[in-house]
Order: C-alpha cells, then sequence, then structure tokens
C-alpha cells in the first residue's frame, strides 16, 4: 500500500530525473563541460574526438521533433498509470450475448454478497447460515455450469470464473462450498456422465437440493492419488460393486447427498487374461446405505466450510454408476481437477482482491497516515 501511494510520486521524481527526456532533465540547468581533454589520447585521435564531441553536442541542441506517446508498460507506470492489456494479452472469449447475460448476473451476485451474506457470522459459527444458503439457490449459484435443460444457468468456464470471484471476494468458505458442490464434486456427471446419470442427477444438483462432494483423497494418498486403497469389487450377477474404504478431507463430506468416489477395481485384460487393479469412479449415494462422515475438521480458516472423513461401508453400488470407464477412473479424476482449479484460481484471485481492497481501506484510515485525522504512528498499528 505504501509503495502503491509511493510509485507516482516516485515515478515523477524519476521522470525529472530523465524517465521522459533523452538527457536527465536535473543535468539540463548545468552549463555543458567543453571537450574533455582525454591525457592517453595522440593530437589525431584527441582531434577526432573532439570533432564528435562537437556533433554530438549540435545534435543535443538541435529541436526534436515531438515524441510518440510511449507504449512502454514500465513508463506508464512510472507515470501512475495501469495499460493491462499489455499484460492479460488474452482473448476475449464471450460472445455479445454472453457479455451481456454475465453482466446481469454480476451485479446481483455482489449485491447478495455485499447485503446478505454475513462471512463473519458463518465464521463464527462454523457453517454456512441457511439464509445463504437458500439465497445462493434462488439465484442458482448450484448450477451455474449445468445446462439450462438441466434445470442449471448454462455458463462456460469464462462467466463462472467471474462469478466464482466475485464469491471469494466475500467469503471464501462459501466459495469453497460452492465449489466443492460444482467445481470438482458433480463435475465428473457433467465431463462424463451418461445421459441417463446427468438426468437423474443434474437438475437435483443444480438446484442445490441435493449436495455434492470429490472424493479422492485417503489417509495414505494425497499428491500421489494413483495409490488410493478404497476398493470395489464387482458382484458376480455384475449388476453392482461393494465398496469400502475411507477418504479423507473431504470438503461437504459431512454434508453432501450424492459424491464422486474412486475406487481399485480389478480390471481384466481382454488380450493376456492377466487381471489388473485399476481406479474406477463412482457416483455414490449416501442413500445406498453404509455412507457415514466424521465430525467437521477443526480449521484455520474458511472454517464455515464442511471438511470431513467419509467412510464407506460395504455400499452397494449399482454398476450403472461407474463413471466413464471401468479401469479409467484416474483419467477421470485429473480431468475433474484441472477443470476444478479454474474455479479455485478464480476465486483465490477475488479474495486477494478483496484483501487488497480492505488493506488498502483500513491502512487509509489508519491512524499515522497523513491522511487520516488521527495521528498515532503507523509503526504501532497492528
Ligand atoms: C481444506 C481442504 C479441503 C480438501 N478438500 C478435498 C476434497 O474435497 N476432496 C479430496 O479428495 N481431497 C480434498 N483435500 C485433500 C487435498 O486434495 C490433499 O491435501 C492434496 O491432494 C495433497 O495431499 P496431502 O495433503 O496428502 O499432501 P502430500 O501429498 O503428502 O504432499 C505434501 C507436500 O509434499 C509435496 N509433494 C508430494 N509429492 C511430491 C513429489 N513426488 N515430489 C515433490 N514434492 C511432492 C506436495 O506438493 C506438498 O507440498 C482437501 C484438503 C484440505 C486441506
Amino acid at each position: 500500500m505504501q509503495a502503491a501511494r509511493i510509485a507516482p510520486s516516485l515515478g515523477r521524481q524519476l521522470l525529472r530525473l530523465g524517465g521522459g527526456s533523452s538527457r536527465p532533465t536535473a543535468l539540463l540547468g548545468q552549463p555543458r563541460p567543453g571537450p574533455a581533454r582525454r591525457p592517453y589520447a595522440g593530437s589525431a585521435a584527441q582531434l577526432a574526438l573532439d570533432k564528435s564531441d562537437a556533433h554530438l553536442s549540435d545534435a543535443l541542441n538541435k529541436e526534436k521533433p515531438a515524441k510518440a506517446e510511449s507504449k512502454s508498460f514500465a513508463v506508464a507506470m512510472f507515470k501512475g498509470q495501469l495499460t493491462t492489456d499489455q499484460v492479460f494479452p488474452y482473448p476475449s472469449v464471450l460472445n455479445q450475448e454472453q457479455t451481456e447475460f454475465l453482466k446481469e448476473l454480476v451485479e446481483p451476485v455482489s449485491r447478495f454478497f455485499e447485503e446478505v451474506n454475513d462471512p463473519a457470522k458463518n465464521d463464527t459459527l462454523e457453517m454456512v447460515e441457511e439464509t445463504t444458503l437458500q439465497g445462493l439457490k434462488e439465484l442458482g449459484a448450484f448450477g451455474l455450469q449445468v445446462p439450462s435443460e438441466l434445470g442449471g444457468v448454462g455458463l462456460c468456464n469464462t462467466q463462472y470464473a467471474r462469478l466464482v470471484e466475485i464469491v471469494g471476494m466475500h467469503d471464501l468458505a462459501v466459495g469453497i462450498t460452492l465449489g466443492a458442490h460444482q467445481s470438482i464434486g458433480f463435475k465428473g456427471i457433467l465431463l462424463f456422465g451418461t445421459k441417463a446419470q446427468k438426468e437423474k442427477y443434474l437438475p437435483k444438483l443444480a438446484s442445490g437440493e441435493t449436495l455434492a462432494a470429490f472424493c479422492l483423497t485417503e489417509p495414505s494418498s494425497g499428491s500421489d492419488a494413483a495409490s488410493i486403497r478404497t476398493c470395489a469389487v464387482p458382484s458376480p450377477c455384475g449388476k453392482y460393486y461393494t465398496l469400502n474404504g475411507s477418504k479423507l478431507w473431504i470438503s461437504n463430506g459431512g454434508l453432501a447427498d450424492i459424491f464422486t468416489v474412486f475406487a481399485k477395481t480389478p480390471v481384466t485384460d481382454p488380450a493376456t487374461g492377466a487381471v489388473k487393479e485399476k481406479i474406477t469412479a463412482f457416483v455414490v449415494e449416501r442413500g445406498f446405505g453404509g455412507v457415514t462422515h466424521g465430525p467437521p475438521e477443526k480449521k484455520m480458516g474458511i472454517k464455515a466450510s464442511n471438511t470431513a472423513e467419509v467412510f464407506f461401508d460395504g455400499v452397494r453400488v449399482p454398476s450403472e454408476n461407474v463413471l466413464g470407464e471401468v479401469g479409467s477412473g484416474f483419467k477421470v479424476a485429473m480431468h475433474v481437477l484441472n477443470n476444478g482449479r479454474f474455479g479455485m484460481a478464480a476465486a483465490l484471485a477475488g479474495t486477494m482482491r478483496g484483501i487488497i481492497t480492505k488493506a488498502v481501506s483500513t491502512l487509509s484510515e489508519s491512524p499515522g497516515n497523513p491522511n487520516s485525522s488521527l495521528t498515532v504512528p503507523l509503526a504501532v498499528c497492528p
């Protein structure tokens, strides 16, 4: 903040010192010294050097044509201007209609977070208030990327990112709740679900009637997702799988009705007949029975988001709930996570923006700031 305040005046000082001229302005007032004597130059060489000095002096004294405005990003910064299209040279991907639609959504979502949601209260309660959840459902925030024919808002990634940025700016715990639900929780159904799976699950997920969670991490498996131990064994009749295992630190784990679960399954190689353990993704309903969860984790931040261990104990999962191909669960997980990162990055960009805005307003109103009415030195401010 201090740096931000200092920058323009520092920039002006630097400009006075020469940033905007071919010669440092600070030096223009001084008499220009005569031809320099080089003690080690021969007389012919000295003559040539004197000539070149005279030439340089003429060139400097000549009236220069007006310079075109500099396109330099750094020069603009010193002038206190930020030329964003030089730093964000990304194509504009939205068409006119999508841009208009997004504009219509930004205002009510921002207003909702300014007027209805209470982040401090959520944090104290260690859960998102029911009024907030209800309001978000009414806004359509639980199904932002679900196609409109299945009850969602039908946003593309760019539109989604813009709205999620607003959520992250005001209350990241709400952002995690919504993100765990749609950025990863049911994203597998959106990306890999069959028509029947989409029609069965997405409308209720989009309206917020059911909540989703993404279950990959285990006590012994984090970054190394391929090492999971949860297993799903197919029944002899082929109609269902029996799922056993547990998943750790699952966002919405204590609240969700629908889980995308990754488990090892035996897969037979048709060419060799050899059986290998491969990961398969499943859509698991809490209602199948055998799904329980631990207490919410006590976290240092994002306290209102629910994080819990989830246990699967002999859960019978119908074969039609396999998500994607049997044995291709790792691909499903990585696609979902890659897609989910989009939302996470957008939410956190919003969080940072919110923090910077708060820091700026706190400092500009704080004691010690020359513009503040209070006079306590800045150094004693917390
Ligand atoms: C608040 C919260 C919510 C979460 N929500 C979910 C959820 O909804 N669903 C879910 O499935 N999981 C969830 N997780 C789990 C999260 O995805 C894992 O924490 C993450 O995958 C990392 O695993 P880990 O914690 O076991 O760390 P580890 O894998 O043990 O990694 C620890 C550190 O070692 C580094 N590291 C790991 N392997 C290597 C390597 N080979 N080379 C160099 N460095 C390495 C990592 O970068 C990291 O810095 C959540 C976690 C938190 C904290």
